[in-house]
């Protein structure tokens, strides 16, 4: 709700998109897609990193759209729009609320888990403390909780790379699949991605499909 508004500033310039081709292109197409704009900002990101991402941030109905000025410089408008298709495709599909959901679940159980090692007086002792330590046996939870954390994230990241070809799909059909596919070629060369991941490594690891799988799925549409 307040990321783009409160926490990025503190680390990162912002600038109103200017009038121009690209602005108008946006605003025309957020109109087309149902989507209720906010702002359209501009982000240094080329002060950290080469990398080129954009994203909408927001809860309400309207949302601000993020472009890193690394992602203006390298993309068409055509391109550009292609990306935000996407991006919207997740809105409209309702992935951004079921991903809150899911996080909100995932915590939850986590605090619940958490309360059952709070009180527990042996495992301070078994990570080799003389007396019981609320500290030793949070210490002591982080341990024990990373297989099951590691469990979910296979868990969650199957989903996130179902809602990516959901978005890709609807990008493809609102917009135009061939923009996307120029731009996600572009971009995985501009974020050195693996092209040919072992495929166990991506279905644990991934939270996004491998670039050929999604360009398949692109150029089926
Ligand atoms: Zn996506």
């Amino acid at each position: 709700m307040f990321y783009a508004s409160w926490i990025l500033p503190l680390f990162n310039r912002l600038i109103p998109l200017p009038e121009g081709e690209l602005r108008t292109a946006i605003e025309e197409y957020s109109r087309k897609a149902g989507f209720q704009l906010n702002n359209i900002f501009v982000m240094d990101g080329s002060k950290r990193s080469a990398k080129a991402n954009a994203f909408f941030s927001g809860l309400g109905k309207k949302k601000k759209i993020v472009l890193f000025d690394t992602l203006i410089q390298k993309h068409t408008t055509a391109e550009l729009l292609a990306v935000l298709a996407h991006e919207t495709g997740h809105y409209q599909l309702k992935h951004t609320r079921t991903g809150l959901a899911l996080s909100l679940f995932q915590t939850g159980l986590m605090f619940f888990l958490l309360s059952f090692f709070l009180g527990n007086k042996d495992l301070a002792l078994a990570l080799g403390a003389t007396e019981p330590s609320f500290h030793l046996n949070i210490l002591a939870f982080g341990i024990l909780y990373s297989p099951v954390s590691n469990v979910m994230s296979i868990f969650m990241n199957r989903i996130s790379r179902k809602h990516e070809f959901e978005a890709d799909a609807f990008a493809g059909k609102t917009n135009d699949a061939g923009q996307l596919i120029a731009a996600l070629k572009k971009l995985s060369a501009d974020n050195l991605s693996n092209l040919t991941p072992h495929p166990a490594y991506a279905y644990v690891h991934y939270s996004h499909p491998p670039l050929l799988e999604r360009l398949k799925a692109l150029q089926s549409i």
